[in-house]
C-alpha cells in the first residue's frame, strides 16, 4: 500500500482508488467526504441526489410564472448599477418582446463586461413577484458568446451537501465517478429476477435523469434500495452463522429454583409463556450462544419470563445481567424482580447513576469476584467496562429502544454468551426476518386470561371539564389515574412547562387527592421515588411526559389520559395505553386532541379506537408509514441507511431471504462484494472472529 500523497503522478485512478486520488481533493476534503461515509470514489455513485432541477428546457418569458425555476435565455436591454456597502445590478432581460428584471448581488468586478445592453444571457433561477412585474434573484448564470457555454443535457442534480461543498464540485467529482462505471462489480444481478435493471445503469440514470420520477415509483432507486436492504440483511444472517461457530458450555439446571418461584405465584404461567421459557432453556443447552428474541404484546407477562430464565441462570452457577432503557425502567424492573427474588432469598443489584461510591464499589467487586449473581442497568453496565467472573447472560428488555445498530456494538464489545432479547414492538413476519436475521425469534401470543381490553374514547380537548369528571368517579372508587403529557424532544422544555400546567391544574381540580408529576428531566433518584410514590398507591394521580412509556406496572391504574395524542405514533399510543388494563377491572384510555385533526391523526386516533391487539396495530402502521420510517431507523439513532431509508415499499423485503440463499449458496465472494460496498468499515461487524 503506498501513502497517497506519494503517488506518482498520473496514476490511474479506479473505482476502487480512495478519493483524494481525484483532482481537486487533497486531504481536507477528503476527511470532510469521510465524514459523510464516502472514502472510496466507488462512494460517489452512491451518493444520490436528493432533488433535480429541470434546467434544459428554455422559458418563454410570457410562460414564467411566480415560484417556478426557470432558465431563460434573454437580451439585457437595461442595466442599472447600485453601489455602496450592498452593491447590487437591476438587469432588465427581454426575450421575445416580453421582458423580466434580474438581481445581482456583490457582482465579481470581471462580469461587467457580460453584463452590459446589447449583451445575451442564460439565468437560472426562481421567479418571484416584484411590483407587478416578475423578478429572478441572484440567479445562476452564464454568457452564451463563451467558449464553455452549455445548456446541460440531463436535469440538474442536487446533492446531500454539507458545509464547505458545493454543487459544482459533488458534479464533477460524480461526473468522473461515472466514468469508472464499467469497473463497477454487479454480483446481485444475475440472481435477480428478470425486469430489474443492472446497478451501473440504475447509478447512471439517478445521476443523468431525463425524466422527474420523484412522485411515482422509481425502479432505479429500488434497485440501490433492495441491494442495500440485501446487504444488511446478509450481514446479520453471517454474524448468525458465526455465532453458531462460537462454543459454549452448557448451562446446566434442574429448575428447582423456577419450581418453587411457581409456587407462589397469585397464577399460573399462561401456555404461551411456558412455551418460550421452555425454547429459551433448550438454547442453554447447546454448544453455541444464544442470540433470541422475545416478542410479546404489551402486557403479555415478558417479565416473568425474564425471571424464569434468570433462575435457571443462576442455578447453573452464572451470572446474569439485565439491561433497560432507562434508569427508570431498570429500577423498576429490579424491584419487581426483586419481589419475586426476596422469598428464594435470592438478590439482585441495581447499578444506577445515583448510588452512593461505596455502594457502587461494593456492586463491581461482587460482579468481578461473582459474589453479586444477578444485577440490572441501562447500557452503562456495558459502557463502563463493568467486570463479570462468570457473565452467562444478557437480557435486554424493551429492546424496540435501543436499536439493531446499539445492539450490535454492544455484542462485540462486552462478548456476551447469551442474549436475549425482549420486545413488545410486534414487528410483521417479512420485517422481523430482515431487521432480525442474526436472531431466533419467540412469540408470546397469548395474554393472562381475565384481561378485560382497554375502552379507548376519542375527546376534543374542550370536554375537559366533563374528563374531570369522569376522573373524579374513578379516584373516588378507589383507583389510580394517569395523565400523560406527551413530549416532542425539539420542544421538550416548552413541553414541560404544558406538563407543569396540567399539573397545577390537576392539583387544583382534585385537593382530596395526592397528585405527582413525574418527568424526563428530573434526577433519577427523583423519578424513581414518585413512581415508587404511585406504585404503592399513595399517589392517586399520577402527571408525567413519556417517561412512562414502556415497561412500567402498576395495575391499580385503571384510567390514562394522553393529551395532544393526535402528536403521538400508533407504536407510542399502544406503548402508553398498555399501562392500563393490568389488572381485573375494565380499564379506560381517554385520548384527547386539540383541534384541527390532519387525516393522517385521525386515522391514528380511528385505529386505537378500535383495536387493542398489538400486531394489529403495527400492520396499520406499517401501512400509514412504509418501513424505513416504521423500524424508527433515524430515530433510534441507528446509522441511517443512504438508500432504503426513504421506501415505502415492503415488497421490497420479502424478495431478501431468497436472494440471500441464492447467493450465499454459491460462495462468499458475492455477498462479501457488497459488505464492503454498503457496510464499508462497519462490514468488520459481519467478518470479526
Ligand atoms: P410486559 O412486560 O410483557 O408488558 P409484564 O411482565 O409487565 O408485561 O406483565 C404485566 C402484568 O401481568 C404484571 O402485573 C404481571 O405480574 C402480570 N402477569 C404476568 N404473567 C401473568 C400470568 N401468567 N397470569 C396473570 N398475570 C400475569
Ligand atoms: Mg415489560
Amino acid at each position: 500500500m503506498g501513502d497517497p500523497g506519494n503517488r506518482p503522478a498520473g496514476a490511474a485512478v479506479h473505482i476502487s482508488s480512495p478519493i483524494q486520488c481525484l483532482p481537486g481533493i487533497g486531504p481536507i476534503m477528503a476527511s470532510r467526504l469521510r465524514e459523510m461515509g464516502i472514502a472510496r470514489v466507488e462512494d460517489l455513485l452512491f451518493h444520490l441526489p436528493a432533488r433535480y432541477q429541470d434546467r434544459r428546457k428554455l422559458w418563454k418569458v410570457r410562460d414564467l410564472r411566480p415560484g417556478v425555476e426557470a432558465a431563460v435565455l434573454g437580451e439585457i436591454v437595461q442595466i442599472h448599477r447600485q453601489s455602496g456597502r450592498r452593491e447590487q445590478w437591476l438587469a432588465i432581460l427581454r426575450e421575445d418582446s416580453a421582458t423580466f428584471q434580474v438581481r445581482l448581488f456583490h457582482p465579481a468586478p470581471g462580469m461587467r463586461q457580460k453584463w452590459m445592453p446589447g449583451r445575451r444571457v442564460w439565468c437560472f433561477g426562481e421567479i418571484r413577484a416584484f411590483r407587478g412585474g416578475l423578478e429572478m434573484v441572484h440567479p445562476e448564470w452564464q454568457s452564451p458568446e463563451d467558449g464553455g457555454f452549455q445548456v446541460p443535457e440531463h436535469l440538474t442534480p442536487f446533492y446531500p451537501s454539507r458545509d464547505g461543498i458545493h454543487q459544482n464540485q459533488w458534479r464533477r467529482w460524480i461526473a468522473r465517478a461515472l466514468q469508472l462505471l464499467p469497473e463497477l462489480e454487479d454480483p446481485l444481478q444475475a440472481f435477480l429476477p428478470p425486469g430489474w435493471p443492472p446497478l451501473g445503469r440504475a447509478v447512471l440514470s439517478l445521476h443523468q435523469r431525463d425524466h422527474d420520477l420523484a412522485d411515482g415509483r422509481d425502479p432505479f432507486r429500488e434497485r440501490l434500495a433492495l441491494e442495500e436492504l440485501l446487504t444488511h440483511h446478509l450481514a446479520l444472517r453471517r454474524e448468525r452463522a458465526r455465532m453458531r461457530r462460537v462454543r459454549v458450555l452448557p448451562l446446566l439446571a434442574d429448575g428447582h429454583l423456577w419450581r418453587a418461584l411457581q409456587e407462589q405465584l397469585p397464577f399460573r404461567v399462561t401456555a404461551a409463556q411456558q412455551r418460550v421459557i421452555d425454547e429459551i432453556v433448550q438454547d442453554f443447552s447447546r454448544p453455541y450462544p444464544m442470540r433470541r428474541l422475545v416478542q410479546g404484546d404489551v402486557g403479555s407477562g415478558k417479565t416473568l419470563v425474564a425471571l424464569a430464565v434468570l433462575l435457571h441462570v443462576l442455578e447453573s452457577g452464572a451470572q446474569v445481567a439485565v439491561m433497560a432503557p432507562t434508569e427508570i425502567l431498570a429500577s423498576q424492573l429490579a424491584r419487581r424482580l426483586q419481589e419475586w427474588l426476596d422469598p428464594l432469598g435470592i438478590s439482585a443489584a441495581v447499578l444506577s447513576g445515583n448510588l452512593g461510591r461505596q455502594e457502587r464499589q461494593a456492586i463491581l467487586g461482587g460482579l468481578r469476584e461473582g459474589t453479586v449473581t444477578a444485577v440490572c442497568g441501562t447500557q452503562a453496565l456495558f459502557q463502563e467496562g463493568v467486570e463479570f467472573a462468570n457473565l452467562a447472560l444478557v437480557i435486554i428488555d424493551e429492546q424496540h429502544r435501543f436499536g439493531v445498530e446499539q445492539r450490535r456494538r454492544l455484542l462485540v464489545k462486552a462478548r456476551v454468551p447469551h442474549l436475549l432479547v425482549m420486545t413488545a414492538t410486534p414487528i410483521p413476519r417479512t420485517l422481523a426476518m430482515t431487521l432480525h436475521a442474526d436472531l431466533d425469534v419467540s412469540v408470546i401470543d397469548e395474554l393472562p386470561p381475565g384481561r378485560q381490553p382497554v375502552e379507548t374514547v376519542v375527546l376534543p380537548d374542550s370536554r375537559r371539564e366533563a374528563l374531570l369528571e369522569r376522573l373524579h368517579r374513578r379516584l373516588a372508587s378507589g383507583h389510580q389515574v394517569y395523565w400523560v403529557c406527551p413530549l416532542i424532544e425539539e420542544q421538550e422544555l416548552l413541553q414541560l412547562r404544558a406538563a407543569e400546567a396540567s399539573f397545577a391544574e390537576l392539583q387544583e381540580a382534585f385537593p382530596e387527592y395526592r397528585v405527582g408529576l413525574v418527568h424526563g428531566r428530573q434526577p433519577a433518584a427523583l423519578k424513581a421515588a414518585v413512581m415508587e410514590e404511585f406504585r404503592a398507591g399513595s399517589l392517586h394521580l399520577l402527571v408525567a411526559t413519556t417517561v412512562i412509556e414502556v415497561g412500567v406496572d402498576v395495575p391499580n391504574a385503571s384510567l390514562m389520559v394522553i393529551e395532544h395524542s393526535e402528536r403521538l405514533g400508533l407504536a407510542q399510543l399502544h406503548q402508553l395505553r398498555g399501562r392500563v388494563g393490568r389488572g381485573a377491572v375494565r380499564s379506560t384510555c381517554v385520548l384527547l386532541y386539540r383541534p384541527p385533526l390532519s387525516s393522517r391523526a385521525r386515522e391514528r386516533l380511528q385505529v386505537m379506537r378500535e383495536s387493542t391487539d398489538g400486531f394489529v396495530i403495527a400492520r396499520k402502521d406499517l401501512e400509514m408509514r412504509g418501513p424505513g420510517e416504521f423500524l424508527g431507523i433515524r430515530q433510534s439513532g441507528e446509522r441511517q441507511m443512504r438508500v432504503a431509508d426513504s421506501l415505502g415499499d415492503e415488497n421490497l423485503l420479502e424478495l431478501l431471504p431468497g436472494l440471500a440463499d441464492c447467493m450465499e449458496s454459491e460462495g462468499e465472494g458475492a455477498g462479501s462484494v457488497l459488505l464492503r460496498r454498503w457496510l464499508g468499515d462497519s462490514a468488520e461487524y459481519a467478518e470479526i472472529g
